[in-house]
């Protein structure tokens, strides 16, 4: 899997142009049909379908989906609503109201916050190395306030860095794709070394 962007021409163009690369080997990725039909569940409660290219490395001969990096790897809902509840929780909100609060039940929130929680700390690191590669002036973390607050911040600090390096792109898109899709798989899925 690779997480892309969300504007699909121009995956197409970069997946034609031999620009993407494979997250395996580095090899160059080439067209290789579909994948099957994903449901993405928006902030409102509409649902789109889409279905992923799919590419082909030349060097390894893997395929890989080309994740559009609006969500996160077996998760329907949109990485916005996702990290709209993991930062209400780092500003102290419980599962519960932060539930209501987006819509969506609560059995699901309390699962993304536990998720979060039991990563936070390789999260953390993770991050802090994002924003250090993207950043060298930065200065190193203050004292922690806690590891799932700290993992909270690390990726605003990374994303802030991000958009300054490249350009803007939503927060939460940008971890997604900075954790190669799996910020929020389980703990048995590392976080992906920073090329
Ligand atoms: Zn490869």
């Amino acid at each position: 899997m690779l997480i892309v962007g969300t504007d699909h021409a121009a995956v197409e163009t970069d997946l034609l142009g031999g620009l993407l690369a494979c997250p395996d080997c580095d090899g160059v990725l080439r067209p290789w049909s579909h994948a099957r039909v994903r449901v993405i569940r928006r902030r409102d409660g509409e649902e789109d379908r889409l279905r992923p290219r799919r590419g082909r490395c030349r060097g390894c001969a893997r395929t890989h989906v080309l994740l559009p990096d609006e969500g996160f790897l077996r998760r329907r809902d949109e990485a916005a609503v996702i990290g709209e509840a993991i930062e209400a929780k780092a500003a102290g909100a419980g599962h519960r109201s932060i539930a209501v609060r987006l819509g969506v039940p609560a059995w699901r929130v309390r699962r993304w916050l536990r998720r979060f929680s039991e990563r936070a700390s390789a999260i953390r690191e993770h991050f802090w190395r994002w924003a250090f590669a993207l950043d060298v002036s930065l200065a190193p973390a203050g004292p922690g306030q806690g590891a799932f607050v700290d993992a909270v911040e690390a990726i605003g600090v990374a994303a802030r860095a991000a958009v300054l390096a490249h350009g803007p792109r939503p927060a939460w898109c940008w971890a997604s794709f900075a954790s190669g899709g799996v910020l929020l798989a389980n703990t048995r899925c590392p976080l992906p070394a920073l090329r």
